[in-house]
């Protein structure tokens, strides 16, 4: 089916611009989601395709030179998106550099047929292989939007190659503006839904950004950045199941900072939340990655160290202690020392093992170690010396 280009053109306007206009008035109460620059990018978009639906009625500067400068500064608005949405700084001026070179190459070859014509479509090639290029580089694999704009960009990347093509190989004529045949019904087409695509893709991204930052505020503590306590015990089923499956242990850590109280009696409460803080980071940077740590409450933290024997936990927490009671706390002027008591529980878990049973053990031992005067670590005994109420066998480190 072939399509009167005019009027093909003056649909993606239209279109474009009831999208800009949605945009614009949705992005300008929240600058930092992009959204603002996509409505930016659309209208940019849809005034070179008025251009385009004019060509042969206005000057060729205005319907070819400008319109096709605007669809660069469009393209531009959408590689600007990608940076802002991300949160990345935006460096205007080399993302807006293509645009430029547009401009200078209409206003230097608008009286040529075929020059102009493969300049412009060059130009607009490098920018869809741009945000190509920055969407790989700078969005995270798992998200659906980077699928949507990296192939609305390589679609609209082959629909501009056959362009190319069709004006090297001497049909330059056949692909103006003013005229209605196949090619330039699939080339327009291409380039209608391709721009359809990226925007959407750009919103979608938006809207994914947006869902990973609550997420991400939602499985967080607020103080320390760690996993806060719902996430943490969430982890912890996985793992408990996880365990169980491969029958491999799993070492369940409560560390719970010592007389903590008095650190906040003494320094103030703002110098106890830089002690948490300190706490979490020598812990965090001492864990391996395959391990988690969460807080569980105020000063105590869940520790969870997958396929790790008894005697392997004790070490690695015991020396987690140590080094804790070793590096005290900065603030101000202050230099804080702290220790911290460790229970913990190790099994390979059966079908009784819950996450409520685990913790209660680990929390045993953490009072336990309590008990023998803080700065030191307890090992929950096995299961059945509990059960038959044996003496505290708890193997204990300092
Ligand atoms: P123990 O050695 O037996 O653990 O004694 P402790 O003083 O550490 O334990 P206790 O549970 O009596 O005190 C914990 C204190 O932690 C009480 C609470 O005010 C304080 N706390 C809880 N959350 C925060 C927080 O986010 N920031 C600060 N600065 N203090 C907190
Ligand atoms: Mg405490
Ligand atoms: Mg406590």
């Amino acid at each position: 089916m072939i399509a009167h280009t005019p009027t093909l053109f003056a649909c993606v306007a239209l279109v474009a611009t009831i999208m800009a206009f949605c945009l614009i008035l949705v992005g300008q109460f929240n600058q930092r989601d992009g959204l603002l620059t996509i409505g930016f990018g659309l209208l940019a978009h849809a005034l070179a395709y008025i251009g385009y639906t004019l060509y042969g009625h206005a000057p060729l500067w205005l319907t070819y030179g400008a319109a096709n400068t605007l669809l660069a500064v469009a393209l531009a608005f959408y590689g600007a998106s990608v940076f802002r949405i991300v949160e990345l700084r935006v460096r205007w001026w080399r993302i807006f550099a293509p645009a430029a070179l547009m401009l200078v190459l209409m206003v230097s070859l608008i009286d040529t047929l075929e020059p102009r014509m493969l300049a412009a479509t060059l130009v607009l090639m490098v920018q869809c292989a741009l945000i190509i290029y920055w969407t790989r580089r700078y969005i995270p694999a798992q998200g659906r939007a980077r699928m949507l704009l990296i192939i609305g960009s390589s679609i609209s990347l082959i629909g501009l190659g056959m362009r190319v093509i069709a004006i090297i190989g001497g049909g330059a004529a056949e692909m103006r503006y003013d005229v209605s045949n196949l090619k330039q019904t699939i080339s327009v087409s291409i380039g209608t839904f391709t721009a359809m695509m990226i925007s959407l893709g750009l919103v979608l991204l938006a809207k994914e950004r947006s869902e990973s930052l609550f997420q991400r505020l939602a499985l967080r503590d607020v103080l320390t950045g760690i996993l806060n306590r719902r996430a943490v015990l969430e982890q912890f089923s996985k793992e408990l199941e996880r365990a169980r499956r491969d029958a491999s242990y799993l070492a369940v850590a409560m560390v719970d900072i010592d007389h903590f109280k008095q650190i906040n009696d003494v320094y103030g409460h703002l110098a106890g939340d830089e002690v948490i803080c300190h706490c979490v980071n020598q812990l965090t940077q001492r864990i391996r990655e395959s391990d988690s740590i969460g807080r569980y409450g105020g000063e105590e933290f869940l520790v969870l160290l997958p396929r790790t024997s008894p005697e392997n936990a004790v070490t690695v927490l015991d020396q987690l202690r140590a080094s804790v009671a070793e590096s005290p706390a900065r603030f101000g002027e202050a230099s804080i020392s702290l220790r911290i008591s460790i229970g913990v529980c190790c099994v390979v878990p059966n079908e009784d093992d819950t996450t409520a049973s685990l913790l209660a053990r680990a929390d045993a031992a953490l009072y336990d170690a309590k008990g023998l005067g803080r700065n030191i670590l307890c090992l929950a005994p096995p299961q059945e010396h509990r059960d038959n109420t044996a003496p505290l066998t708890s193997l204990s480190a300092r």
